[in-house]
């Protein structure tokens, strides 16, 4: 299918947009705790109901699985993990689901799969577009301005409007946690979730200004209070490749491609490298992007057109030619050395490669 068509397909789902909510005043539930009982890592396990391990299928996030199902398990607690993966459709790389499916078949833990209703994060950008327009026309008539000159606000997630985040993946994945309260039936309590995040302070700023443990407020109600705790937020880069070599559990091969990060293969908050490397391994969707950049007028990300990031991978394909598959276990190897690398992928019999292109 042209990429036009794809984007225009899936706008479909928005034909009939529901008119925007009401913007009501969240309340806290006065159960709800201030701040955490403990920071201690075995009290935090021992105190929750479920310990909820959130998973994108990128290495942060699965050598906290692993890690964390190590101490759960000394603990007599596995039966109260589940691994939680939010599906982000066809602009995240291939295969990730999957993976994220089979390093929890591998941990021998509960796997679940969320995934929002409607459009993936293009439709929803476009969908996001006309509402701010509508929204801008409808301020300017009531000013006696001419509607046909408004500015519309960019329509693309960014990091001050981060609503692929809160749309895709923490919405989808507060159902779950319903859903979860639901099956343990009546505590005489609120249940204790501890929902666990792969976030490191080395990866951003902001990431390091966040707190390793902390109430999750606005996910607690008067029925569960639900505690967020980042285990391996001081972790580096060297200890993450560290327990994946330790865990054995099979990583994805974007990395090995040579990308940073996982998730959407085009992040908005990603670094150049990596997204035009993402144009480089898949191009057609780099297309579906293009396409939507025109239909809403704003760039991909701010500053980086998806037109330049298409412009510099061909330039690229041209000085260099088309992209090799790498080694097998070319990016654990800079962390952990050759050694290392050959005796876990001497262990490790999943084999299979993933179609990144698809
Ligand atoms: S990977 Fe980037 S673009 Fe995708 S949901 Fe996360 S922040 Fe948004």
């Amino acid at each position: 299918m042209h990429a036009e068509d794809t984007v225009t397909a899936q706008l479909a789902l928005f034909a009939e947009a529901p008119a925007p909510k009401k913007k009501r005043t969240r309340r806290i539930h006065p159960s709800v705790p201030a701040a955490p009982s403990s920071t201690v890592p075995a009290e935090l396990l021992a105190e929750a109901d479920w310990i909820l391990l959130n998973s994108s299928g990128g290495k942060d996030s699965q050598a906290m699985a692993s890690h964390i199902v190590s101490l759960a398990a000394r603990l007599g607690l596995l039966h109260r993990v589940v691994i939680v993966h939010a599906d982000l459709g066809d602009v995240e790389w291939g295969g990730t689901r999957q993976l994220a499916e089979e390093q929890a078949r591998r941990l021998g833990v509960r796997f679940e799969v969320v995934k929002a209703e409607g459009g993936d994060l293009l439709a929803r950008t476009v969908a996001r577009f006309f509402k701010l327009k509508a929204k801008a026309e409808t301020e300017a008539r009531e000013q006696g301005l001419d509607p046909t000159t408004v500015k519309v606000a960019p329509a693309w997630p960014s990091s001050s409007a981060r609503w692929c985040t809160s749309d895709l993946k923490r919405g989808p994945i507060r159902k779950l946690m319903t859903r979860l309260v639901d099956e343990l039936g009546p505590l005489g309590r609120p249940v204790r979730i501890l929902n666990c995040m792969g976030q490191r302070a080395a990866e951003s700023a902001p990431r390091a200004k966040l707190a390793r443990v902390e109430i999750d407020r606005p996910a607690s109600n008067g029925k569960r209070h639900v505690t967020r705790w980042r285990p391996i937020h001081g972790w580096s880069d060297a200890e993450v490749w560290k327990e994946i070599a330790r865990s054995g559990l099979p990583y994805h091969e974007a990395y090995d491609w040579g990308m940073s990060r996982l998730s959407c293969s085009f992040c908005v908050l990603g670094c150049e490298a990596d997204v035009v490397l993402a144009a480089r391994l898949r191009p057609k969707k780099a297309a579906q992007y293009a396409t939507v950049e025109r239909k809403v007028g704003a760039d991909f990300k701010h500053g980086l057109s998806m037109r330049e990031i298409i412009r510099r991978a061909a330039a690229l394909d041209a000085e260099h030619g088309k992209l090799r598959r790498p080694p097998r276990g070319t990016a654990m190897a800079r962390y952990v050395g050759k050694k290392t690398t050959g005796e876990y992928l001497s262990r490790l019999d999943y084999q299979g490669r993933l179609d990144l292109a698809a």
